[in-house]
C-alpha cells in the first residue's frame, strides 16, 4: 500500500489538512506543530481533533507526521537554546497525544563547533528527558545533508544518538532523499547498497518515514535545497525505484518539494502512476 502525502499548512486545523490531503490524492500528510521559525503553538481545538480522527478513519488516512520547528537546536552550545528545544519538544509531544499513535520528526541540530560527540550527547540527553514510557508517538530523527555542522549527516551519527537513548522503542528515523543524496549516499545509482548500509548500521526496522524530495544540487554537495520531483539531480527514475523498492513498501512518504497544492497534486499523481501494483 502506498501511503503518500505532502507537507500541509496547519493554520486551519487538522480536519482541514485531512480534507486537503484527500483532495490532492494523498492518504497521509505532514505539518508543522507550530510556526517553523518558532513561536507559540496554537491551542488544541478538541472539536477539530475529534472530527479529524473520524475523517481519518473513514478515509483511510495513514499515520501522519508532525515536524518540529526548524529553530530548535537540541545541541546548541548555549544552554538557553537547548532548554528552548527541550520545552518545545516536550510541549509538542504532549499535544501529539491528542492524535495518538502518530509520528514526530525533528532535525538533530547543529553542534556549532563544539564537536560531533558533544552534540550527540546533548541530543540524546534531550531525548531521554522528553520521551515518556506511556507516550504513543514515535519520535523520528531526520537524516541531514551535512550543511555546516549539522548532526545526522551519516547513518553512524544517528545510530550513535539512538544508542544513548533509553526508550528506544519510541524512536525511529525519517530518511530525506534530498538530504541523504546531498550527504553522499548514492540513492540514484546504488539504492540497494544505501539501504543495506542503513540496515547494517541503524536497522531498517527503525525507518518509519521517507521525505521525497529531489535536490537542486549535485551529489554530495551538503547543501539541502529541495527540488520538484524529476527536476533535480535525483530524477524521476530514481524515485520510481524508491517507491517500488520492496524494503520500502508500507513506509509512508511525504513530499516537501517547492510546490503549492496543485503542484503536490500533480506529483502525487505522477508517483502513483510509477507505483507498480502489488499482487
Ligand atoms: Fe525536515
Ligand atoms: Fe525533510
Ligand atoms: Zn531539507
Amino acid at each position: 500500500m502506498l501511503y503518500i502525502g505532502c507537507h500541509l499548512s496547519a493554520a486551519k486545523g487538522f480536519l482541514h489538512m485531512g480534507e486537503e490531503a484527500v483532495s490532492i490524492g494523498g492518504n497521509t500528510f505532514q505539518f508543522f506543530t507550530r510556526n517553523p521559525r518558532g513561536g507559540k503553538a496554537k491551542a488544541i481545538d478538541e472539536d477539530d481533533v475529534k472530527k479529524f480522527l473520524e475523517f481519518k478513519d473513514k478515509n483511510g488516512i495513514g499515520t501522519i507526521l508532525a515536524h518540529a520547528p526548524y529553530t530548535i537546536n537540541p545541541c546548541s552550545k548555549d544552554e538557553n537554546v537547548r532548554t528552548f528545544a527541550l520545552e518545545t519538544m516536550q510541549d509538542d509531544l504532549d499535544r501529539m497525544e491528542y492524535i495518538p499513535g502518530n509520528m514526530y520528526n525533528f532535525h538533530p541540530g547543529s553542534h556549532v563547533g563544539q564537536g560531533v560527540e558533544t552534540g550527540i550527547n546533548m541530543i540524546a540527553d534531550i531525548l531521554n528527558k522528553v520521551l515518556k514510557e506511556e507516550q504513543s508517538t514515535t519520535v523520528l530523527l531526520e537524516t541531514m545533508a551535512g550543511k555546516g555542522t549539522e548532526i545526522g549527516r551519516s547513518f553512524e551519527e544517528l545510530k550513535n544518538i539512538i544508542d544513548k537513548v533509553e526508550l528506544k522503542s519510541h524512536l525511529g528515523v525519517c530518511l530525506d532523499t534530498c538530504h541523504v543524496y546531498d550527504a553522499g549516499y548514492d540513492i540514484v545509482n546504488k539504492l540497494d547498497d544505501v539501504l543495506e548500509s542503513f540496515d547494517n548500521i541503524i536497522g531498517l526496522e527503525r525507518l518509519k518515514a521517507i521525505h521525497l524530495n529531489d535536490s537542486k544540487n549535485p551529489f554530495e554537495s551538503h547543501k539541502d535545497r529541495h527540488e520538484k520531483i524529476g527536476e533535480g539531480s535525483i530524477g524521476t527514475d530514481a524515485f520510481e525505484r524508491i517507491i517500488n523498492h520492496p524494503k520500502l513498501a508500507d513506509i509512508p512518504m511525504y513530499l516537501e518539494t517547492p510546490n503549492e497544492l496543485d503542484g503536490y497534486k500533480h506529483e502525487i499523481e505522477l508517483l502513483r502512476n510509477l507505483k507498480k501494483e502489488e499482487e
